[in-house]
């Protein structure tokens, strides 16, 4: 009984305390900006007794983020001056040209997925895709002049990328053809999302979505939900065909014959190119979600998967393991593969921003 009268002042004190600190608020901050040629935003959620503070901090981190996605777009990008990539196009072709780690990295991750899709995948487009003009600030609207399309085919062939790298980390590259430059256009940016969420990862940044044009990172939840987040319908810019709502982490690219594009006499020229034709791939896909353990890979993989179509397009996914596919075909028919994190509405429902 002593002990309890002893105890009882402490024991208002803390009860006091409690009563008085603030409850915990929940905290959603929305960042964009136009980065790689597209409007990238960082979304987060916490819940914070200290919200001022919290937003300060996150502004913080959330700005890291985007200088880590600068970054990678100075080594990575073609069209941006002086990056390295601009460096290796601008040199001689036949000539190993040296090239940071970094870009070495990803290349090698590419040129895997090169080999394993006979070719569909082909970081080597660079004289192609700047001839068909989709990635220019004033992009194409009627088709390239063909005789100098007809030339670069000729010109390129698949595997006109050779790398090397020795034990002291000295890396370079070499472009075989004429028609080959270095495009990194399918993976760069899918690359340039694992480096930001790192950053938002290490600085303890638990719940976020992060999204650049068809590439997607979510991590964590708004508090009890999960973050939902719609697939656009791909004839249909106001729709969403799909939503998705992941219980971990989930890294997921959209390739799609709507992003980039023009109509002229009827018929729909994209900015996704089989490297076999130099013409815009038509293999029946006009749309395909890749989900996989990384961005990089997401992205590599729906850009892939939209060139080589359904049928060898699935065949591949089944090589890497912990990737899933969501496909619609011209004819409008959805195929998903088993484990693929979302579902189907139908009909498509609005979007909401
Ligand atoms: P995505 O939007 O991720 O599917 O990537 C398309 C971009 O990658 C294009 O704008 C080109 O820069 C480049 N690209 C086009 N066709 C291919 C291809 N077959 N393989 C690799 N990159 C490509
Ligand atoms: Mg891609």
């Amino acid at each position: 009984m002593m002990r309890l009268h002893r105890c009882l002042p402490g024991l208002l004190i803390l009860l006091l305390w409690i009563g008085c600190s603030p409850a915990p608020q929940p905290v959603t901050r929305n960042t964009t900006q136009m980065q790689m040629g597209t409007l990238v935003s960082i979304v987060t959620w916490e819940l914070t007794v200290q919200p001022d503070q919290w937003r300060e901090q996150e502004a913080r981190i959330v700005g890291d983020a985007f200088r880590e996605m600068a970054r990678v777009e100075s080594i990575m990008s073609s069209h941006k001056n002086a990056t390295p990539v601009q460096h290796v196009n601008a040199g001689p072709r036949g000539t190993l040209q040296p090239i940071p780690s970094e870009l070495a990295g990803l290349l090698r991750t590419g040129l895997e997925i090169t080999r394993l899709s006979n070719g569909a995948f082909d970081m080597g487009l660079q004289p192609l895709t700047s001839l068909w003009g989709f990635s220019r600030d004033d992009p194409a609207s009627h088709l390239p002049d063909i005789a100098q399309l007809n030339t670069l085919v000729e010109q390129h062939h698949a595997g006109g990328l050779t790398l090397t790298g020795d034990t002291e980390g000295e890396y370079r590259i070499r472009l075989d053809h004429a028609g080959t430059g270095l495009d990194l256009g399918a993976i760069a940016k899918g690359y340039a999302i694992d480096q930001a969420a790192q950053v938002l990862d290490r600085a303890g940044v638990r719940n976020y979505i992060i999204t650049a044009g068809g590439d997607m990172r979510m991590a964590g939840a708004k508090g009890n939900r999960s973050w939902r987040v719609g697939i656009q319908h791909p004839r249909e810019p106001a729709m969403v065909m799909a939503v998705v709502e992941p219980h971990a982490t989930l890294a997921m690219a959209t390739s799609g014959d709507y992003e980039r594009f023009f109509i002229q006499d009827g018929i729909r020229y994209h900015h996704i190119l089989d490297p076999k034709t130099g013409w815009p791939a038509r293999s029946g896909i006009i749309a395909v979600s890749v989900q996989a353990p990384n961005n990089a890979l997401a992205d590599a993989l729906s850009t892939t998967l939209f060139v080589l179509g359904a049928e060898a397009g699935l065949a591949l996914l089944e090589k890497f393991p912990g990737c899933e596919a969501y496909l619609v075909l011209e004819d409008g028919t959805h195929k998903k593969t088993a484990g693929f994190v979302g579902q189907r509405l139908d009909p498509p429902q609005k979007k909401v921003q």
